[in-house]
């Protein structure tokens, strides 16, 4: 599942490919946008906002998108795929561009974007460095709730996904079940997870653990049942099916036990971080990081 750092990514090779360039066609088959009409306008910007995309064009219009599990955009030559997964073609001066299978499409005026993402929490991957502060205000609003069901509540945070909603955790030692209001250093957590994701949104791929490997990209997510990298310690986890929050889990009952309260251990964090670009962000992004 596209989470904010592949969306960023994705607006990003989009604005490499199309911006300046003029439609010449576009074929609309979602419900929601049969009637429009492309023709004549020039793709002026795109931009992410936590997993939603935003295609601004000259004529005041924004067409926005929202992957969820399945959806892709194809860009350059027309798109392969059945026709009817094709819901929206884009023909630009210099090639196509398809979203397929894309679940959420629409159209709204550019000055009116707020309608569409006006009720997300602070963007992990925008161009400025998000508010921690705010975030950890609104992830304790709901103290009970469990860590991992909180971080991926869009309206606290726009951007992460459950990857980042199974290795943050994990990194800073804190159980995802363990209720958000009861973990001290809660904000070195989102420290960590931000540094991450701002990292991997600029470089990719999605890496939490630094090492080249793809089968060593995560330390715990997908590893259920398997020692844990740390202390070895056979992995817990739960199905889509069992979890509160209906996203596969898995975590470390010994590196991640659950406390009355748990303390995030900043050591653990600097450890974890130690071969990751995302180093040079953590604790404190700086101006400096960003060249
Ligand atoms: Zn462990």
């Amino acid at each position: 599942m596209p989470e904010g750092d592949t969306v960023r990514r994705l607006a990003d090779r989009i604005s490499a490919r199309f911006v300046g360039e003029r439609c010449i066609r576009s074929i609309a088959r979602d419900p929601r946008i049969v009637h429009l009409d492309l023709a004549g306008s020039t793709l002026v910007e795109t931009d992410a906002v936590g997993k939603w995309l935003l295609l601004r064009f000259d004529d005041g219009r924004t067409v926005f998108g929202h992957l969820r599990m399945d959806g892709h955009l194809d860009l350059g030559r027309r798109s392969p795929a059945p026709e009817w997964k094709r819901r929206l073609e884009v023909k630009f001066e210099s090639g196509w561009m398809t979203a397929v299978d894309m679940p959420v499409i629409g159209v709204v005026a550019t000055a009116d974007e707020e309608s569409v993402v006006g009720h997300l929490g602070p963007d992990l991957c925008g161009p400025s460095v998000p508010d921690i502060e705010a975030i950890v205000a609104r992830l304790v609003e709901q103290p009970d709730r469990p860590l991992a069901a909180a971080v991926l509540d869009q309206r606290n945070v726009a951007g992460f996904g459950n990857v980042y909603a199974v290795e943050t955790p994990f990194i800073a030692g804190v159980s995802p079940l363990q209720p958000v209001g009861s973990i001290d250093g809660l904000d070195l957590l989102v420290r960590a997870g931000s540094a991450l994701i701002r990292t991997n949104a600029e470089r990719g791929p999605q890496n939490t653990t630094g090492r080249r490997l793809h089968e060593a990209h995560h330390w715990v997510y997908g590893r259920r049942r398997q020692p844990c990298p740390w202390c070895s310690t056979r992995l817990e986890g739960m199905s889509e099916r069992n979890s509160p929050w209906h996203r596969v889990t898995t975590w470390c009952p010994s590196c991640q036990a659950r406390a009355e309260l748990r303390t995030v251990d900043p050591a653990r964090i600097e450890r974890a971080l130690t071969l990751h670009p995302a180093r040079k962000r953590y604790p404190v992004e700086t101006a400096d990081d960003l060249s």
